[in-house]
């Protein structure tokens, strides 16, 4: 049922380079909803269905002023008749981010929450007790989180290589670990500076008998940290759309595609690699930028 709500078989691979031997492709799970980025709509679904069959009503999860997270999460519960709540981190602003207000158009309620009560997840899980709500981690991290992205993997073929990905809380990235075959490689772009604890946090994920698989985390290519946004980053959104007519967003898929090519730069990849780049979406984010600045 759940999967119907969405254009799933809009999902395709876009070609992007071959030079030397080595091939660089696209996963566009962006195609799959204005709304609902791809990776979010596959973080979603299991604790969506958990809910539904557990019979609630409610839905309450967490997350920041521009979440993709927040919004997906309003958009699909919406779609499927279910009441949702957002604990915003932060006071209420005196204009909704494009986000929020988005958010509040499928109809969820938003609370906000000063950001050092914010940090007590589970307190506020607490004050909320009498409430028969269906609780979602921020940015879907846990169990049925990393479940759902393993289904990423329907669309990526045993010829590819490495497959590469942004990290936010790394669910999506342990989900592509559980995934992936014994000859593929999994990439993760860490989008945060200085987030050290992620690659612990990603172990955690894995499942019992994945704990053993390797997977690369890079550290370097944060531009600044999480949601900043450098000129020589939209100099980068806007050369990729007008070479390739490819959209990114700047706070994940940008800068996944930029170490893609940086590696290839550096010749990190041996001949014969075929590489594959997952845009998960995030575009409705590149909404809080100044009005002009991209091209597309
Ligand atoms: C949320 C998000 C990510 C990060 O996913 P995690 O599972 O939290 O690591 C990457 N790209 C986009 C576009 C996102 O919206």
């Amino acid at each position: 049922m759940i999967d119907n709500l969405l254009q799933l078989n809009k999902v395709f691979i876009q070609p992007l380079l071959h030079e030397s031997e080595i091939t660089l492709d696209i996963l566009r799970l962006d195609v799959i909803n204005e709304t609902v980025s791809g990776n979010k709509w596959f973080k979603l679904k299991y604790y969506l269905q958990e809910a539904v069959q557990k019979r609630y009503a409610t839905i309450a999860t967490f997350g920041g002023y521009f979440s993709n997270h927040i919004v997906a999460t309003a958009y699909m519960c919406n779609a499927l008749g279910l009441k949702s709540i957002g604990i915003i981190r932060g006071e209420r602003p005196k204009i909704l981010s494009h986000t929020l207000q988005n958010a509040s158009k499928y109809g969820m309620q938003l609370i906000f929450m000063p950001r050092d009560k914010y940090k007590k997840k589970a307190d506020i899980i607490e004050s909320f007790t009498n409430e028969n709500w269906y609780w979602i981690n921020e940015g879907g991290y846990g169990e049925l989180g990393v479940k759902g992205a393993a289904e990423i993997f329907n669309w990526i073929d045993n010829s590819y290589s490495h497959i590469i990905a942004t990290a936010g809380t790394g669910t999506m990235l342990a989900g592509l670990i559980t995934a992936a075959k014994e000859h593929q490689q999994i990439i993760g772009v860490n989008v945060m500076k200085g987030n050290e604890a992620l690659e612990n946090e990603i172990y955690f994920l894995l499942p019992e008998k994945d704990k053993n698989k390797k997977f690369i985390l890079l550290n370097k290519y944060h531009f600044g940290g999480y949601a900043k946004c450098p000129n020589i980053l939209i100099e980068f959104m806007n050369d990729i759309w007008n070479k390739y007519h490819l959209p990114t967003d700047f706070v994940y898929s940008a800068k996944s595609i930029y170490a893609a090519l940086d590696l290839m730069k550096e010749k990190y990849f041996y001949g014969g690699s075929k590489i594959l780049v997952i845009h998960c979406g995030g575009l409705q984010g590149n909404n809080s930028l100044p009005k002009n600045i991209l091209q597309f």
